[in-house]
């Protein structure tokens, strides 16, 4: 796993997080890029999600302390689709980068948006020091009547990511094919034809390491043979992971489900089955070659922590 060089960063994240100020004599660095990362090694990254009241954000805050010490390559922060939470994600991820010393990565949608707006986003990024943008399509909500945007796919947003600066450009990938399209062989054909032009890709979560598998495979077969990091959600309730899946357009398998409704009423016995079968996933995974795991982490750190600590990922001091 990455780690940066001791002294040119402040490690770790302290409680204090919230007012601390970067030190630029301590800051000449600049943030690693993912893919040199992936390059020397495995990449392991935690996503979390903007926080939106003062609440949250002491939540995350107290996340990242109990995260860093982990040391994990990255972590990534969430942007609502259509620019719902276009100011919180560059704050949050400009704030971690700043005063923390985690390596950090921007998600991008670009539904709704149009190419003025989308490059004023990613020159901010540039001009704040960000070096790892996560280029993606996003749903944005329903309800909102937004317009579709100017670029109608995910590879535009990497081609004008690319276009702006010397950007680490990661996209989305679908073990199960993306829900909108039309067959699995014609998603598989659009991930190769993103991936080319990006440096990596992170799949939306999945039960069965055979799709992930499965997807590298077709995607080695289309000649595309980039870093592929799978996505992990542990899974803490099923009524909450049923809702999660079928949104996303993931299958969760009836195995699974029997194992948790076994579990009976207990909350932490549900957990205990959710995060044994996370951490034989992630195993699973490393053994047969992923190049790392990103953990969907909901912006609390004790379901990673566990998982880490049962595969025995040591953090890398
Ligand atoms: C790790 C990860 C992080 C995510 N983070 C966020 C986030 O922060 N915010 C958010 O809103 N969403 C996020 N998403 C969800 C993502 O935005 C949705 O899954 C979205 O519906 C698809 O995004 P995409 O980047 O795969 O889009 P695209 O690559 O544009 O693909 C969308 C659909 O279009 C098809 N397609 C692609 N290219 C073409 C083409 N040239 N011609 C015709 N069809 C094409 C694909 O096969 C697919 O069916 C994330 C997903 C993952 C896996």
């Amino acid at each position: 796993m990455h780690s940066r060089p001791r002294g040119t960063r402040r490690t770790p994240v302290s409680p204090e997080y919230a007012t601390e100020r970067r030190d630029p004599t301590l800051y000449a660095e600049a943030v690693p890029k993912i893919h040199e990362i992936l390059a020397r090694g495995r990449s392991i990254s935690f996503e979390f999600f903007p926080p939106k009241t003062a609440e949250a954000q002491a939540t995350l805050e107290q996340t990242l302390v109990e995260l860093v010490p982990l040391n994990p390559s990255c972590v990534s922060v969430t942007y609502g689709a259509g620019g719902t939470t276009r100011e919180l994600t560059h704050d949050t991820v400009v704030r971690i980068t700043r005063e923390t010393s985690l390596t950090t990565m921007a998600h991008l949608t670009c539904a709704a948006h149009t190419r003025a707006e989308l490059t004023a986003i990613i020159e901010r990024y540039r001009d704040s020091g960000i070096e790892n943008i996560l280029a993606l399509g996003g749903d944005p909500p329903a309800d909102l009547d937004l317009p579709p945007g100017e670029l109608t796919h995910a590879i535009g947003l990497v081609r004008l990511v690319r276009s702006l600066g010397d950007f680490s450009i990661g996209v989305a990938a679908h073990p199960e094919p993306h829900p909108r399209s039309p067959s699995l062989e014609s998603d598989r054909r659009h991930t190769a034809e993103k991936l080319a032009e990006a440096d990596f890709a992170i799949t939306q979560f999945f039960f069965d390491a055979d799709h992930y598998f499965e997807l590298v495979a077709s995607l080695h077969r289309l000649g595309v043979d980039k870093p592929v990091i799978p996505g992990i959600m542990p899974v803490l309730s099923l009524a909450g992971i049923k809702r999660m899946a079928e949104l996303q357009g993931s299958e969760f398998p009836e195995w699974f489900a029997a194992k948790l409704r076994a579990a009976g009423d207990d909350p932490a016995a549900v957990r205990r089955v959710g995060i044994e079968e996370a951490t034989k996933l992630c195993r699973r995974l490393l053994d047969g070659g992923a190049p790392g795991l990103h953990f969907f982490t909901l912006n609390r750190s004790t379901a990673t922590r566990e998982i880490y600590a049962n595969l025995g990922l040591e953090p890398v001091g």
